[in-house]
């Protein structure tokens, strides 16, 4: 089974408070998003691998990407994230069968093992994604009041990547921009069709690193690994 991989990395980050974009942030020494690409570089499945990143950073992206031998293209991304996808998509080779892996490159920490299960479900099933199961009892909330308490058991923190047959990807978004509907992750876009998306079990380390604290948590899990290694 071969998989291409989808690394988005075209949002502003505005909530880390970085003058430049979080996947071209440094951790551990080198950019989040080459961090989060090495993984599918060394995944299997994976046969190749597209970035997407603001078109001012096109030309930084491929130079820091350079050395992954899967690498098949870096594309400019768009406004909302569905709008990047959709760019890493065009990006698929003609006739491509395979599985698409979506990923946010700002979680660097995706373990290969995760990377191969999401990969071998969406090709048995169709679409497969990680959810990491609630810890804390999720409310809704309407003008500062809560307005009901959610059944904890049945939810959970979709994660990244997302796996898909391609033409199934391909026609849940054909229907999501048809409708002009906003999705906030691609799994919503086939959820829409009717389809039913496979929930792996997700992975605390595959965090996405979205505030100053996330990325210091982050130079503490490597801290502690190289710590680890040396002992
Ligand atoms: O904003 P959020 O943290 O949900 O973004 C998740 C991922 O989607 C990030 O890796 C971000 O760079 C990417 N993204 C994108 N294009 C956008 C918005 C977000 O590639 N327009």
């Amino acid at each position: 089974m071969t998989a291409l991989a989808i690394l988005v990395a075209a949002g502003r980050g505005e909530r880390m408070g970085a003058a430049r974009p979080k996947a071209f942030l440094e951790l551990g020494g080198e950019p989040i998003l080459l961090k989060a690409a090495r993984s599918f570089e060394a995944a299997p499945s994976v046969a190749g691998i597209v970035a997407v990143v603001p078109a001012e950073e096109v030309d930084l992206a491929r130079r820091l990407l350079a050395p992954l031998r899967k690498l098949r293209a870096v594309a400019a991304g768009g406004a909302r994230r569905q709008d990047s996808v959709l760019e890493g998509l065009k990006q698929a080779p003609a006739g491509f069968e395979g599985v698409v892996l979506v990923h946010d490159a700002a979680r660097p920490f995706a373990e290969i093992a995760l990377i191969e299960e999401v990969a071998r479900a969406a090709a048995e099933h169709g679409a497969a994604l990680p959810v990491l199961p609630a810890v804390d009892t999720v409310k809704r909330i309407r003008d500062g009041r809560v307005v009901e308490t959610l059944d904890r058991g049945e939810l959970g923190a979709a994660q990244t990547p997302q796996g898909f047959r391609l033409a199934l990807l391909v026609r849940g978004y054909e229907e999501a921009f048809r409708d002009r509907v906003t999705v906030t992750d691609e799994a919503m876009a086939v959820e829409r069709l009717g389809v039913a998306v496979m929930a792996i079990e997700g992975s605390p380390r595959n965090r996405k690193l979205t505030t100053p604290e996330d990325l210091a948590w982050a130079e503490g899990v490597l801290a502690a690994e190289r710590a680890g290694a040396r002992a």
